[in-house]
């Protein structure tokens, strides 16, 4: 063991970025997997209410939102084409129902992507999570 080791145990400890990224996902601190990481919609909180770990470090950014826009597109445009080309729905149709789900699909994943986001970057020792 080494002496930052010895000394601060608790930044040299593996941290399983698979299992950061999941609870981050589900909302929870990354470190911990209990204490809520958003303290509202999208804010996260500055420190884990359980196990008191900085969670201010993040730099999660536009980042959820760019993935957000990937997936929900990559998902929306083959429906779209699958969907005119088996049901020939009207034009307003259409623009409803796929813009209505584009909605709701981009709110529903922005706090997932985001908390897996801020979990990489814990897992990672990212933008000072690594420092005392
Ligand atoms: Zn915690």
């Amino acid at each position: 063991m080494t002496d930052a080791a010895k000394i601060t145990p608790s930044l040299t400890q593996e941290r399983p970025t698979g299992q950061a990224m999941l609870r981050g996902a589900r909302g929870r601190c990354p470190a911990c997997g209990e204490g809520r990481l958003f303290t509202s919609y999208l804010k996260v909180a500055d420190a884990c209410p359980a196990c008191h770990e900085d969670l201010h470090h993040q730099r999660a950014d536009d980042g959820p939102a760019y993935l957000t826009i990937l997936i929900v597109s990559h998902l929306g445009a083959p429906l779209l084409l699958a969907s005119f080309i088996a049901w020939r729905p009207s034009a307003m149709t259409m623009i409803l129902s796929f813009g209505i789900g584009a909605i709701v699909l981009s709110l529903a994943m922005l706090p997932v992507i985001k908390g897996a986001m801020v979990g990489l970057q814990w897992a990672r020792r990212m933008h000072g999570f690594g420092r005392a």
